[in-house]
């Protein structure tokens, strides 16, 4: 049984065929997953899918690119959702130097201040990295962020980095790029973390695995992301489902 701990599945790609997506994810084996919001409309489309689907949870919060729209209304419905027995975590939320929407300081205001909201509710944080490593790392660190830990979201840095999150009570979660073949950093940090800190997940509609590179994304592919783990570590692939799902469910503190 596989879980993937990242889904878009409330973007309006899925608007024409979702119940055929879920068919395909469960006959990939996948038995739950999280649907991430990141503004208003993917959070109250994710909360909507969550109230429907037993096997799927929430995971809600600002996006970095947006954060420069974010208003206090914002984090206060954001804060009350937090207390929904399907939201396991919030976010996701970070930093992301790539797009230029929001300045870096916003970013970061926006950021520490979704950490402080989910030590407050006691909800672990998944966290978009885009060319911000550095500063990531530092707020992390400044906010005490460890106390909650969470997950380092479709990971691309490198196995130093992985390990220093990790070290903060961070799992390392891989997706649809370590089954790219120019990917070494992911494949490295495939094998160097331990099983017991990864977590897989898709970020569908986006990053689809190889041979799917390119086209829209899916939970039922993360099945490969869990094959190519398996080879790199030289595991089963039911020893790296069995292991990632229990790291999920204890993440998440999800007991069915
Ligand atoms: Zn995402």
């Amino acid at each position: 049984m596989l879980f993937d701990t990242h889904a878009h599945l409330n973007d309006t790609q899925y608007n024409e065929d979702l119940e055929e997506v879920i068919g395909r994810a469960q006959t990939e084996g996948v038995s739950q997953m999280v649907i991430v919001g990141f503004d208003r409309p993917t959070i109250e489309r994710a909360m909507e899918l969550v109230e429907r689907y037993d096997f799927m949870y929430a995971c809600v919060g600002w996006h970095p690119v947006d954060a420069i729209d974010m208003t206090d209304e914002d984090l206060s419905w954001i804060e009350e959702l937090a207390s929904h027995p399907k939201v396991v975590a919030l976010g996701e939320m970070g930093l992301d130097y790539h797009w230029d929407k929001s300045p870096k300081d916003i970013q970061k205001e926006v950021f520490r201040r979704q950490i402080r909201l989910a030590k407050k509710v006691n909800l672990p944080i998944v966290i978009h990295n885009r060319e911000a490593t550095a500063d990531i790392v530092e707020i992390l660190k400044e906010e005490e962020a460890e106390e909650v830990g969470g997950i380092m979201h479709c990971f691309s840095g490198s196995p130093e980095v992985a390990k220093e999150c990790v070290k903060m009570n961070f799992y390392i979660s891989l997706g649809g790029p370590v089954t790219f073949k120019n990917a070494k950093k992911p494949k490295e940090v495939a094998a160097e973390i331990p099983l017991d800190k990864l977590l897989i997940e898709t970020d569908c509609p986006y990053l689809a695995p190889h041979p799917y590179r390119g086209k829209r994304n899916e939970p039922g592919y993360v099945k490969l992301v869990a094959e190519q783990i398996a080879e790199i570590k030289g595991l089963t692939f039911e020893e790296v489902a069995q292991a990632t799902t229990q790291n999920a469910k204890k993440l998440f503190a999800i007991n069915c």
